[in-house]
């Protein structure tokens, strides 16, 4: 079912029982209350010929006559005057008795002093008078034709007005949760058209204030989180393409070169020095595309354990000279912190070795004197590392970039790379719940500070 039927059905359910509930209340006091009213006045009347016939001595014949000939009297008019013994003395008319009085019904007279009750449609009423020392139990009965048609035009207007009312709630609950729910459904078929070629779309935020509005603004910014990541990604796959294409190309294009003619031992041995070279870029590249793909889409794969960062360090400098013996690396602690002194923490050894390795190849790569200078040392929560070279530095208008994977500064020409080292350490550092700061000053030097959380055993 769908909520503006059930809303609807719930709205007009809740106020057709309350209706309902109102109605028969004004309906039961009102029976009530004519009920008692017609009590009153048939007890008013029997009391008004009981006088006339006890203390204005009028004989009963001429009594009855002025009942038979009266206008006034109410429809079928009965009333009966008896003593206490339940002797008559007077009743209206001698043919119509439909009030069969008994000694029981004169004695609970006598005993209760006024009885109510039904003689099939008529009204009947029964109490005790007294006049000059002398008690009558008197009768009266009769049908209340205009209060019960009242009372029966009451019940048919209530019934009717229940009915209509009932039926406009429901059409014009209708109506209003169609108009409150039609954002919903211009959000419903606005989302069918959101497709990943058309991330682009957003939902309307009406008013921008009610419950709607702030679904539709919520989904918006989930729509823009997923769009520029999808962007992200698209850049990413052209980059890869991109960066894969020009060494292969390269590579491709120097092995056609050489295989055009014969030649000799020095050319071959030249060519495959080229060649050779630019397979190791691509060996490279796959290698670092391998490691961002693990820290950025595959976490649940990375083991984390207790390591030393002092240990993990050395590896990663023990592995940059062996690759680039003509490389300087220098580690030293901080003096609040002891060579030999434990300095733990939870960690990836292989991600972290990799984000060591790249921060001292670039040191190293974009200085003169390819040296890089490593310090340990710590704050209250967090293990600091720093990574200073007095290179070549990077222009400011770079710094903002240089963590974006393929970006490679205007200083590119000076060292070979392919960009994706510092978005990799910094992806690295990110997932070590830590962080990475870069400051640099052109033509002086850089240092990278890392700060990770550490865990003293
Ligand atoms: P790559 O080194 O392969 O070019 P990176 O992602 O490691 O890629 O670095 C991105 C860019 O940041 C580099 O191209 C370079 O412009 C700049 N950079 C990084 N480290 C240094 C450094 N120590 N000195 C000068 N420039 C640096």
């Amino acid at each position: 079912m769908k909520i503006r039927l059930k809303l609807t059905l719930l709205f007009a359910g809740l106020f057709a029982i309350l209706l309902m509930a109102f109605s028969i209340v004004v309906y039961l006091s009102a029976a009530d209350q004519r009920e008692e009213e017609y009590f009153k006045r048939l007890r008013q009347l029997a009391i008004t010929k009981t006088r006339l016939l006890v203390e204005a001595k009028i004989d009963p014949a001429v009594l009855q006559l002025i009942y038979k000939s009266s206008l006034n009297t109410l429809p079928q008019e009965e009333v009966a005057i008896f003593d206490t013994s339940f002797h008559i003395l007077y009743h209206d008319a001698n043919d119509i008795d439909r009030v069969k009085e008994t000694t029981g019904m004169i004695d609970s007279i006598k005993t209760m002093k006024e009885i109510h009750f039904y003689v099939d449609d008529l009204q009947a009423i029964g109490f005790l008078h007294s006049f000059d020392g002398k008690t009558y139990a008197i009768t009266a009965a009769a049908r209340d034709v205009t209060g019960l048609k009242k009372l029966n035009t009451l019940r048919i207007t209530l019934l009717i007005g229940n009915c209509a009312a009932i039926l406009f709630t429901l059409l014009a609950g209708m109506l209003f949760a169609r108009k409150a729910l039609k954002p919903v459904s211009t959000m419903v078929d606005r989302v069918a058209d959101i497709s990943a070629s058309r991330l682009d779309l957003r939902l309307g935020t009406g008013n921008g204030k009610d419950e709607i509005a702030e679904l539709a603004i919520t989904f918006n910014r989930m729509l823009d989180r997923l769009e520029a990541s999808f962007d992200g990604t698209k850049q990413f796959v052209s980059n890869i393409s991109h960066e894969l294409r020009t060494p292969l190309a390269a590579l491709i294009a120097e092995l056609e070169i050489a295989a055009m003619k014969a030649r000799t031992t020095e050319e071959y041995k030249q060519v495959i020095g080229t060649t050779l070279l630019d397979a190791r870029r691509l060996s490279r590249l796959s290698t670092d595309l391998l490691d961002l793909a693990k820290a950025s889409y595959d976490q649940s794969g990375i083991n984390y354990k207790e390591l030393r960062l002092d240990e993990v360090l050395l590896d990663a400098r023990k592995e940059t000279l062996k690759a680039n013996p003509r490389y300087h690396v220098d580690i030293h602690f901080a003096k609040e912190l002891e060579e030999g002194d434990p300095v733990t923490i939870r960690g990836n050894e292989y991600l972290l070795r990799v984000a060591f390795i790249n921060l001292i190849e670039n040191a190293c790569k974009f200085s003169a004197n390819h040296t890089c200078a490593i310090s340990i040392g710590f704050d209250a929560n967090d293990l600091l590392l720093k990574f200073s070279d007095q290179g070549i530095g990077i222009p400011t208008e770079d710094i903002a970039h240089i963590f974006t994977p393929f970006y490679r500064g205007e200083n590119k020409r000076h060292a070979p790379g392919n960009g994706i080292g510092l978005s990799l350490t910094s992806r690295i550092i990110q997932l070590h719940s830590g962080s990475i700061a870069v400051e640099s000053e052109t033509g002086k030097g850089t240092t990278f500070s890392i700060h990770i959380p550490y865990s003293i055993l």
